[in-house]
């Protein structure tokens, strides 16, 4: 017998239609390219969200078609967000850090026919014209480049607007379609296409809303720095809508002075991004002497978050750090670090160790740390496994790829992690990032960790070397603070001082900067190719 109740399809155009119906005086902020702030609403966002979606209608965009984005954040990527899911095409995300190639690639093998870009981005289209043969009209979110000959009917954004009715009824969609498209960075492999439905990316928000997760209320302002062609900017621009809290969005402008003056003058108390920004943002504070003033909780993921970052803002900014662990193939957030009970009366050196873990489950997701045989191992922050995942916004295969990537129901991350006897989950390592010497095996984030803990050190990469008795050794790659100073001893001594004897890395090298993947990762496949490993 089934239930008596209604059943209304999980769509991402009832998150518009719910912050324009109940927030619709609610502020989205965004700072155009030229560094003005131009202020909308929700209700505001809707009303273009629907003008945008008449004009590629008339374009001819149908249900399940792809439409590219190419941009950073600002209100009209946003409004495309909307206009393309809720109308029931697919927004595909592109980031335009990838390598050209990449880019060109992606756009291929999703069949982009149309294509959102900022202005900036618009010669790089060009230049790929002739392996983008699919891609024909581009709408340029911004002013039109010079009357330059183009590859492609390149439109303006706003013109096509002006000229759009502000009538569109969203279409009630079956909630398993397609409403998102991104691919991984490529860290690993080749990119592959993540294909959110409508159900996942609304399960996703209401978990990223929850208090235990980053905790949206109507009472919020929330600035994603991570950008929107980033795994759905963590699910900031959903999330915010469903909440009615303010957003606020960046642009490009990521540097230090641009973020402090955003974050403060709109009273910014929620935002999220991966730790090489909010190293940039700890360091314009410390030599500015600034103070945050209005910010709450700032969430860090993608990467292991190095410790004096963290310290640094729960401790000298008294702003609440919440860790987390996600995937592109998670929506992403999958893991948050939000105390239970016994970890809320953690003080001092005992919360920033217990802040070193990657997160617990919201629910919806289940994560379970596995062996080589997929026996879950303890349950005791020692033993490490391989990270394995399942849950309604988990990705159940890669768009046009054959392969089955599931294990018996479960993703495979990749990852290597630990887990405790109260659920939080520590990521060690990527399993092809593990050094293994003389059959044990060291945790190159770890070593990371330890090394960027050196008050001189600014961020560290740490990378196998093959060895002909021990199999593997860690070689130490370390560039220093501005006006810090050590050298590879003292950095040893410290080290020695921290870490097992055998973890010691064989060589340490001081290098200017280190590279980082197109999603600030630390790039530790090019550093491998660099030194011919
Ligand atoms: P990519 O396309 O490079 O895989 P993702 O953004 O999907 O880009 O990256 C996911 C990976 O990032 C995870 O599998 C993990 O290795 C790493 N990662 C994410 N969050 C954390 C974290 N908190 N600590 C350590 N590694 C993390």
């Amino acid at each position: 017998m089934f239930g008596l109740m209604m059943h209304r399809p999980l769509l991402v155009s009832s998150l518009i239609e719910h912050a324009d119906r109940h927030h619709g005086e609610t502020e989205v902020v965004s700072r155009e390219a030229d560094g003005s702030i131009h202020r909308s609403s929700w209700a505001e966002t809707h009303r273009r969200a629907r003008q945008l979606a008449n004009a590629l209608q008339e374009l001819g965009v149908k249900p399940g078609d792809r439409v590219g984005t190419l941009g950073w954040n600002h209100h009209r990527h946003l409004e495309a967000y909307y206009a393309i899911s809720g109308m029931g095409a697919v927004c595909h995300t592109i980031n335009p850090r990838l390598f050209p190639e990449q880019i060109a690639g992606i756009v291929a093998h999703a069949e982009d026919r149309i294509l959102l870009a900022d202005p900036q981005f618009v010669p790089l289209l060009e230049s790929l014209a002739d392996r983008i043969a699919c891609l024909r009209q581009v709408i340029v979110m911004g002013p039109l480049p010079g009357n330059a000959e183009s590859a492609f009917r390149l439109m303006d954004y706003e013109a096509l607007l002006k000229g759009a009715s502000e009538r569109f009824d969203w279409p009630q969609l079956d909630e398993r379609s397609a409403a998102a498209l991104c691919y991984t960075s490529g860290t690993t492999g080749k990119p592959k296409g993540v294909l959110y439905s409508h159900r996942s990316t609304l399960l996703h928000a209401w978990a990223v809303a929850l208090p235990d997760s980053l905790s949206f209320s109507a009472c919020d302002a929330a600035l994603p720095v991570v950008p929107l062609f980033h795994a759905n900017a963590w699910g900031f621009p959903y999330a915010a809508a469903l909440a009615g809290s303010k957003l606020v969005l960046p642009n490009a402008q990521l540097d230090g002075a641009s973020l402090y003056g955003l974050l403060e003058s709109e009273r910014v108390t929620l935002t999220a991004g991966v730790p090489t920004v909010w190293n940039q943002l700890m360091q314009y504070l410390q030599a500015e002497g600034r103070k945050l003033h209005y910010l709450k909780r700032l969430g860090v993921g993608g990467a292991a978050c190095p410790k004096p970052i963290v310290s640094y803002f729960e401790d000298v900014q008294q702003v609440t750090v919440l860790p987390g662990w996600g995937m592109t193939e998670t929506s992403p957030v999958a893991a948050l670090t939000q105390p239970k009970a016994r970890q809320a009366r953690l003080r001092g050196d005992a919360r920033r160790k217990w802040l070193g873990r990657s997160g617990r489950a919201p629910f919806g997701v289940d994560l379970e740390v596995v062996d080589e045989a997929d026996n879950p191992v303890p349950r005791d922050g020692t033993t490490f496994g391989h990270l394995r995942v399942r849950g309604h916004w988990v990705c159940s295969g890669y768009y046009r790829e054959e392969a089955d990537p599931l294990v018996g129901g479960w993703f495979p991350t990749g990852d290597v992690a630990v887990m405790d006897r109260d659920g939080f989950m520590q990521i060690t390592d990527r399993a092809k990032d593990m050094i293994k010497s003389g059959g044990e095996w060291i945790s190159s984030i770890e070593l990371e960790q330890v090394a960027a803990s050196h008050p001189a050190i600014l961020e560290a990469a740490v990378i196998g070397m093959p060895h002909p008795h021990w199999g593997e050794r860690p070689l130490l790659l370390a560039v220093m603070r501005p006006g810090g100073e050590t050298s590879a001893e003292a950095l040893r001594r410290y080290l020695e001082q921290r870490v097992a004897k055998w973890w010691l890395p064989d060589r340490i090298e001081f290098v200017e900067s280190l590279p980082h993947t197109a999603t600030g990762k630390l790039n530790k496949a090019a550093l491998r190719l660099e030194r011919g490993l």
